[in-house]
């Protein structure tokens, strides 16, 4: 290797041949294969080279070759493990579109674990032998959940309302409160979809205002469906108006065009029995004369991504025949997923027991505070800074009921100077805490409150889940007796928030 810039020190860079035919990096190809690691190891060299530019590095040539195989086997571990991790959720947000929105029910991990890893009957109809249709696996279960007399199941809501508007307006015009032109989380907005699906846009009515009459003048020769849309998102307060929803559907009914009903989270009970708000079900939209609705799986269905087209069952089968549906269909996973997890709508009491986003919705606020009061104790002298007990306020998340907020509690981190060598302000020891947890082997994800790291724990079902998560940034032994401090090996947070130390890379447990 010839010399480098500043001499001597890069005639010490190890050549990769050498590293390439050391027993752990050979041992590591055998695994990951040869590609990967040389690359990793040339990487590890470049890093080297760089650090002794920098003179960051004392060079100690014998050193010098331990030191690249190490980064190279920590590159090739980061590489292969997959990018897509648990994490735990501590926003307060149970359906958290960032963070995947609903986890799913056991007996649907199960099913899709099971459906991975076998073929399956997905469009065979195993009576006759014949070519079957993937939707009748959920069919049944969406009908009788909904009263509607067809269903059938894509990738996702927007999908869902990007199909149906395709199947019965293209190239016509789709009228549509100016009330309900919603965005949801940036990409979708109605307005853009409308245009995606090849129709055109009719604005009725105003912003807080829109009447019967709108609509009547609006539907005309070119209009090929009606759209409402459950504002999910925002609310339109004060003096405003709404066409009657039965007398909408009366006038879709007469003039002949299909009205469509795009309702967002469609929880397929009734919230309130649960003692949160009142959110529209599919059953209403459907019994109140809507012809097809749409609603999401993973909102407060609490099922896998996926979006549902329930209602008339000739207008279901013309959104199976509109060959987008063969573009946007969901896989046999997602099915499997659903399958199981519809039947649980049978019995209430099974649905807030074994749905986790339900679950988490109807957890007391009483419960959260004894658990944030069980974990402060535990981690109070563990800590290097002021743990709390604070009150939270939980949301639905994923656009659903967005100003109703569930009464919460959970623990407020405000890290001490130490923590971070002392040279960060109040706010920036918040952010940096934030940065250490998202660190973690597995990732703990909480807000940022005046200055402090709030973990809300109305997701937090087990105790042990979070001070395991925990315990890299907690110092090993609780205090006997003592005021925090000196006890137990300081584990401050602070040297580990580069990122994931080599000795915090054991995979969590899934969860
Ligand atoms: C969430 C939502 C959508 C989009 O649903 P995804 O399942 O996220 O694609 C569409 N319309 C409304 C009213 C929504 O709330």
């Amino acid at each position: 290797m010839p010399g480098g810039e500043v001499g001597g020190a890069f005639a010490r860079l190890p050549a990769v041949d050498r590293v390439l035919r050391r027993p752990d990096i050979e041992r590591c190809a055998r695994e990951h294969g040869r590609e990967l690691v040389l690359e990793a190891v040339r990487g590890a060299i470049d890093d080297l080279r760089a650090a002794l530019r920098r003179g960051d590095l004392e060079s100690s040539p014998d050193k010098a070759e331990d030191l690249v195989a190490g980064t190279a086997l920590e590159r090739v571990r980061a590489a292969a493990e997959p990018s897509l991790r648990p994490v735990l959720n501590l926003t307060g947000t149970v359906l958290h579109t960032n963070l995947g929105r609903a986890e799913l029910p056991e007996v649907a991990v199960e099913a899709m674990a099971a459906a991975a890893r076998s073929a399956m009957n997905l469009e065979l109809d195993l009576a006759t032998g014949r070519r079957g249709e993937r939707d009748t696996h959920v069919e049944g279960w969406l009908a009788r959940l909904t009263g509607a007399q067809a269903a059938t199941v894509v990738n996702n809501n927007a999908a869902a309302v990007l199909l149906v508007l395709n199947t019965f307006a293209l190239d016509r015009e789709v009228p549509v409160s100016r009330g309900e032109l919603i965005e949801i989380g940036g990409s979708f907005r109605l307005p853009e979809i409308m245009r995606r699906a090849g129709c055109r846009l009719v604005e009725v009515g105003t912003t807080n205002r829109t009447h019967l009459d709108d609509f009547a003048r609006a539907i005309g020769e070119r209009t090929g469906a009606v759209m409402t849309v459950h504002t999910s998102n925002y609310v339109v307060e004060g003096f405003t108006a709404a066409p009657d929803p039965a007398r909408l559907g009366a006038l879709a009914r007469e003039r002949g065009v299909p009205w469509i009903h795009d309702l967002g989270s469609g929880t397929l009970v009734d919230l309130e029995r649960f003692g949160l708000p009142h959110e529209p079900t599919p059953r209403e939209a459907l019994a109140n004369g809507a012809d097809l609705v749409t609603f999401s799986g993973d909102k407060l269905l609490g099922g896998p991504q996926s979006g549902i087209v329930a209602g008339r069952a000739d207008l279901v089968s013309e959104v199976r025949r509109n060959p987008m549906k063969r573009a946007l269909r969901v896989d046999k996973l997602t099915l499997a997923a659903l399958g199981a997890l519809l039947p649980l709508y049978a019995n209430p009491e099974r649905l807030v027991r074994e749905i986790p986003a339900l679950r988490r919705l109807v957890r007391p606020a009483a419960e959260i505070r004894a658990s944030a009061e069980r974990v402060a104790a535990k981690i109070g002298g563990r800590f290097d800074g002021r743990v709390e007990v604070v009150e939270c306020a939980s949301r639905i998340g994923s656009g659903a009921l967005p100003v109703d907020t569930r009464p919460s509690a959970g623990i407020a981190l405000r890290p001490g100077a130490a923590a971070t060598g002392g040279r960060s302000s109040g706010g920036r020891r918040g952010e940096e805490l934030a940065a250490a947890l998202r660190a973690l082997p597995l990732p703990v994800v909480g807000r940022i409150r005046e200055g402090a790291l709030v973990l809300d724990l109305r997701c937090l079902e087990r105790d042990a889940d979070l001070l395991e998560a925990l315990a890299p940034i907690l110092r090993d032994t609780p205090p006997v007796g003592s005021r925090g401090g000196e006890a137990g090996g300081n584990r401050g947070y602070g040297a580990r928030s580069a990122g994931r130390a080599a000795g915090a890379s054991a995979r969590p447990p899934p969860r």
